[in-house]
């Protein structure tokens, strides 16, 4: 009995003595982690003053009732009064069958790396789109187009961050093959300009069908328009249709449901002239 007592003692005694070292090992190890940190941290500071690593500690988070507000108890859900003058003329003529969503970030609607030059990475984060307009059949693609409403600041020599921000999207969008257009607004003019301003734009810049990504029922692929070789009438093919097989998937031009069709000049131009 007294020896087991004894070896109780001493494997207790053990355990408190490893428990100690590891400790302190761990401590030694958190220590130099801290210096080479802190080294990064200098390296990074020569390199590009803005790179900053992001906390990965917890911390309080505590957050002032003065800096977070329901919409509805700020003025206006928009960043300015032009941009909520486009989204009630684009209600007007763009099709039921599609969504408009405002002021959408940018990892809504891709997925980008985190890993990628930290810089980028902050931009993208904290960027959105004016307007993203989706096919309400086909959230998960991609949209079917994006509008970005151009105010002063876009065109402002002093602020060219701004200008930096639009090359960034434009670049991200042609990468991913999205219809993209810019309605300029950077001259101040009364809502009706803004409105028609609006209208024309679109009606410039997104002349056809040809213009709006459809996907195929079959493989969800891209569709292009194409003649029919007997009949000589436009359908949308698959884009993974050839000769020797692939997907013959198919639909019917008038099926598809036409943002540019849906523009309804008519209607919007009577209610003016009114
Ligand atoms: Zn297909």
């Amino acid at each position: 009995m007294k020896i087991i007592l004894i070896l109780l003692i001493i494997l207790i005694g053990f355990i408190i003595y490893k428990t100690k070292k590891a400790k302190n090992s761990s401590q030694a190890y958190q220590e130099k982690t801290v210096e080479i940190n802190e080294n990064q941290k200098h390296i990074d500071k020569n390199k590009v003053a803005s790179i900053e690593s992001v906390p990965k500690e917890t911390f309080e988070l505590e957050i002032d009732d003065n800096i977070i507000r329901v919409f509805s108890l700020k003025k206006s859900f928009w960043d300015s009064p032009a941009e909520s003058l486009v989204y009630e003329t684009l209600k007007i003529f763009i099709d039921e069958n599609y969504l408009i969503a405002p002021h959408v970030g940018l990892r809504e609607i891709f997925y980008w790396d985190w890993k990628y030059d930290k810089r980028i990475t902050y931009k993208v984060n904290a960027m959105h789109f004016d307007f993203v307009i989706y096919h309400k059949g086909q959230m998960m693609n991609r949209p079917a187009l994006i509008i970005e409403v151009l105010g002063g600041d876009h065109f402002n020599e002093q602020k060219s961050w701004v200008k930096q921000n639009d090359e960034l999207k434009l670049k991200i969008l042609k990468k991913l093959d999205v219809s993209f257009i810019t309605i300029d607004l950077s001259k101040s003019m009364p809502d009706e300009e803004v409105k028609k301003m609006t209208i024309k734009t679109i009606k410039d810049k997104v002349p056809s069908r040809e213009h709006y990504t459809v996907y195929c029922p079959k493989c969800g692929s891209v569709m292009e328009l194409k003649p029919n070789k007997t009949t000589g009438t436009m359908f949308y093919g698959c884009k993974k249709f050839h000769k020797n097989g692939g997907c013959n998937g198919s639909r019917d031009i008038t099926k598809v449901a036409p943002l540019y069709n849906g523009i309804n000049i008519k209607d919007f131009n009577s209610k003016n002239n009114d």
